[in-house]
């Protein structure tokens, strides 16, 4: 018999989205603007404590508007986590712009300050000073924000927080994508909330948010006809999308609570076990576990994460390796890349599970007894 699937991360409905949709519906708000757009805007600026947001078709539609923001072009250089998914990177193309990859520390996984202070000195050196540093909180960990702000603000850099996956994860008690200049956040459908796919830019600088909004919806001037000045995108988020997400939000710290159990139950039932670890929150930072992830480390080769991840696969479960860096990614080659091989690692031993805030006290425990039976 086979056995359900479980899957790596599914949307999760609150019930109320149907609602709101059907709503937005009769309205007749079928359209990229409309109060749920407007609501939405409101509760992200309120949740990540900034003071506004911009709702977008994706994140990396948010990423690349905060590139264009910042008046990043051809020729100019911009910093970036390499180890992220590539929507973190992509918009630094699209720009025609260059990424210089900096290396994960050991702690969070994310951006090493060491080796950021060494590209900026370095692109500094090349009378090339980066406009902007793309830091990512990678499954939903806080990355070093006071070590990486100290260093963004005594060079002057511009931040974007790339918080695609860390909606309701907190830094020493502040919502990440709420820390720097700009930060983003994805509704993709496999992420903690989702819109059936969105995203958001947030701002301290409302200006920005405003322009953001001007810069998403092509640009049009004020005049009767269509007037444009600038280059425009068509990045706003329909109406309907946004009835799916205030639905979402309304149920945000139980699908973080949610979360942090998958990862508990994962953690105490496998701790034990010598060749498996888990990443662990420093003092102050707090996880939404977005995924949960284990480090295989195995002196005698016996076992690995393929190994592992295959058995799984067999069962009908869904796993899937931690995401490759980008300074190893085709698309990339040739980047310059600043660290020691600490992401280059955790790709290697590293594998994501089970991490729905759907799955059931069952599912997690078929996805445990499957582990241990492989070691
Ligand atoms: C999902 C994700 C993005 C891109 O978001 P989309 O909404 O899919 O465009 C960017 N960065 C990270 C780290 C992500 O996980």
């Amino acid at each position: 018999m086979i056995k359900d699937k479980i899957w790596l991360s599914s949307p999760h409905l609150s019930g109320k989205e149907s609602v709101y949709v059907q709503d937005a519906l009769d309205s007749n708000w079928v359209a990229p603007l409309g109060p749920y757009v407007n609501q939405m805007e409101v509760a992200l600026a309120t949740q990540t404590n900034t003071k506004a947001a911009a709702l977008l078709s994706s994140g990396t539609a948010a990423i690349h508007l905060a590139l264009r923001l910042l008046k990043v072009q051809q020729g100019d250089v911009v910093i970036c986590q390499s180890f992220t998914f590539s929507g973190s990177a992509n918009p630094i193309l699209y720009e025609k712009a260059q990424p210089i990859f900096i290396d994960s520390e050991t702690d969070t996984w994310n951006m090493c300050p060491i080796a950021l202070e060494h590209a900026i000195l370095s692109a500094i050196k090349e009378n090339n000073k980066p406009k902007a540093i793309i830091v990512v909180h990678l499954y939903g960990m806080p990355a070093k924000m006071d070590e990486i702000l100290a260093i963004a603000t005594q060079y002057q850099i511009p931040v974007i927080e790339d918080a695609a996956e860390a909606i309701g994860s907190t830094y020493k008690g502040k919502a990440c994508g709420g820390l720097s200049d700009f930060g983003i956040l994805s509704f993709n459908g496999n992420k903690l909330i989702t819109t059936s796919g969105g995203g958001a830019l947030l701002s301290n600088n409302e200006p920005y948010i405003t322009k953001a909004r001007f810069l998403a919806s092509q640009a049009k001037d004020s005049s009767p006809h269509y007037e444009h000045t600038e280059l425009g995108f068509n990045y706003r988020l329909s109406n309907v999308s946004a009835a799916i997400g205030v639905a979402q939000l309304e149920v945000l710290e139980e699908r973080v609570a949610a979360r942090r159990h998958n990862f508990d139950y994962y953690k105490n039932a496998l701790q034990h076990i010598e060749e498996l670890t888990f990443l662990e929150e420093p003092e102050g930072y707090f996880s939404n576990r977005w995924l949960s992830c284990i480090l295989v480390n195995d002196k005698n080769n016996k076992i690995d994460p393929t190994k592992i991840r295959l058995a799984l696969e067999a069962e009908n479960i869904e796993s899937r390796p931690l995401w490759k860096p980008m300074h190893l990614q085709p698309i990339f080659k040739g980047c310059m890349y600043f660290g020691h091989k600490v992401s280059e690692n955790l790709f290697l031993k590293g594998l994501c599970l089970p991490s729905g805030s759907n799955l059931s006290q069952e599912d997690l425990n078929r996805v445990v007894l499957k582990i241990k039976s492989c070691l």
